[in-house]
């Protein structure tokens, strides 16, 4: 955790102390073993970032004393496409994404998505905040992503993606591609990331005739979380 994310429940004297008293305060507590005085990094959930100097630990509590400066770090540049992958590896591709800085995640279904996976308890509105939570707090970013889910390939490539795409470029991370992935640094793009299984070769078709370029990080077919960190770090 590199920065401590606050809300406004955290504050009991707005708009500079705030208590905390959950995994934060342990973290605080255990891991960083600070102690009164001691400045940390803070940031308010889709706010600013700033400092927050420990003014006591009440029982089984820790009171700060924050004030906010800095703007968040500037998001990534892409629009993620994702199908749906396993709930645990999912879990931790959404908070790997979060730490990139993206802000936009499509989860969409695909031929070789197991079905099953929608039921998936991670895909709850709790559960995907706290994994992106996790990657905010690791990047030290403060700015929750969106995430839509879209249960049907067909009408997503074929209604929505002309609108995501218009005018910037749309690329699919595919083995066998010839091109490699190059782009300008931090030029807004979509990446498409397939299932475990890949995409089936009427899906890539789909996908070629709504204009997405399919790009190759080489031969070697990587696992779902290190081809999206990959493609992600190469358009950053
Ligand atoms: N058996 C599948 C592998 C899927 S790997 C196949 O041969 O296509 C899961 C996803 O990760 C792929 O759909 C692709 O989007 C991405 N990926 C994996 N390895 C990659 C590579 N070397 N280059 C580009 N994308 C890759």
């Amino acid at each position: 955790m590199n920065v401590i994310l606050l809300t406004d429940k955290d504050f009991i004297r707005p708009p500079r102390c705030v208590r905390l008293a959950d995994r934060r305060y342990f973290h605080i507590r255990d891991i960083l073993k600070s102690s009164v005085g001691d400045r940390l990094c803070v940031g308010k959930l889709n706010g600013d970032l700033g400092l927050g100097q420990i003014t006591g630990f009440p029982e089984a509590a820790v009171d700060m004393d924050v004030s906010f400066s800095q703007p968040a770090p500037l998001p990534h540049p892409a629009t993620l496409v994702l199908a749906l992958p396993r709930p645990i590896v999912l879990k931790r591709v959404l908070a790997a994404v979060a730490s990139f800085g993206v802000k936009k995640i499509f989860l969409i279904h695909s031929w070789r998505v197991e079905k099953s996976f929608w039921k998936s308890p991670v895909l709850s509105t709790e559960q995907i905040q706290e994994a992106f939570r996790l990657g905010l707090e690791q990047a030290k970013d403060t700015v929750m992503p969106e995430i839509l889910l879209r249960k049907s390939f067909k009408p997503f490539v074929e209604d929505e993606l002309p609108l995501l795409i218009n005018g910037v470029p749309a690329f699919v991370g595919h083995p066998e591609a010839r091109k490699n992935l190059a782009t300008k640094p931090r030029r807004d793009c979509v990446l498409f990331v397939g299932p475990e299984g890949g995409f089936i070769n009427y899906e890539m078709d789909l996908l070629r005739q709504a204009g997405v370029i399919p790009v190759s990080l080489g031969q070697r077919i990587l696992r779902v979380e290190t081809a999206v960190s990959a493609l992600l770090a190469k358009v950053a």
